[in-house]
């Protein structure tokens, strides 16, 4: 496995009601693969709806060896907080995951890839606030998010700046045949390390829509496909290469 190619693994954890099961039982079933691949990843989590309800579970995420970082406080993008209640939210937020973990929390992704040209001021705020690294830029604007001209901010930004790979979304995960994510994994690999982000909704089908997280309607339609294959090929992923957190 020491020749494989590195990836960054990365999952946004905010709550969801998996059908036939807990939301605690769906995570152990994802963080036992990891144990059994010597998986790493990084865990962006949502601090009001995870961290305050399940400290347990963020204690065990960290006890394996993963990376806890933040998703912020409620799901809300940057752009609709404003500057105060970004910091107020975000430095709450932070402030928990600490006290849970017992360690620094270094990096942030804010909720949509809402980073962009006009709430660049959030990078400030976080290296304020004492993060090392964002991970809120989706380098390609899409009808859903990212941005034209990633490297602008790139090269502005006051933290190192964490870019997701454009393909690298448990969406395209699902959507795609495996052997063409496999390859465009691989292919990117050879340049950079790529960063992949998973929900744990890409492995488990929702008993029902949250009705506070306003999808697109792209996100919603594509939301069941592929589930059926999904947790088998995320293993098949594990062993083809050596996951590590950001
Ligand atoms: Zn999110």
């Amino acid at each position: 496995m020491d020749n494989s190619p590195k990836v960054i693994l990365t999952f946004d954890l905010e709550l969801f009601e998996p059908k036939e099961k807990t939301f605690q039982q769906a995570l152990e079933i994802v963080l036992s693969l990891l144990q059994k691949h010597s998986a790493r990843a990084t865990f962006f989590v949502l601090s009001g709806e995870i961290a305050e309800k399940y400290p347990d579970l963020i204690k065990a995420i960290a006890s394996q060896g993963h990376q806890i970082a933040c998703h912020g406080w409620s799901h809300q993008p940057i752009n609709q907080l404003g500057p105060e209640l970004f910091r107020k939210e975000v430095s709450q937020a932070k402030t928990l995951l600490e006290q849970i973990t017992n360690r620094p929390v270094l990096g942030f992704r804010a909720p949509y890839f809402s980073l962009n040209k006009k709430t660049f001021w959030a990078l400030d705020i976080l290296k304020e606030l004492g993060f090392q690294y964002d991970s809120s830029l989706f380098p390609v604007r899409t009808p859903l998010y990212g941005v034209w001209r990633p490297k602008a901010i790139i090269e502005k930004a006051p933290i190192k700046e964490v870019p997701v790979s454009v393909f690298g979304g448990g969406i395209y995960f699902r959507v795609l045949p495996f052997w063409l994510f496999k390859w465009l994994v691989k292919r990117s690999s050879k340049k950079q390390i790529p960063v992949l982000f998973f929900h744990l909704q890409d492995f488990f089908a929702s008993s029902r829509a949250r009705a506070d997280l306003k999808e697109p309607w792209l996100v919603r339609a594509f939301s069941r496909v592929g589930l059926k294959t999904s947790l088998k090929n995320f293993e098949k992923l594990l062993q083809l290469f050596q996951m590590t957190g950001v």
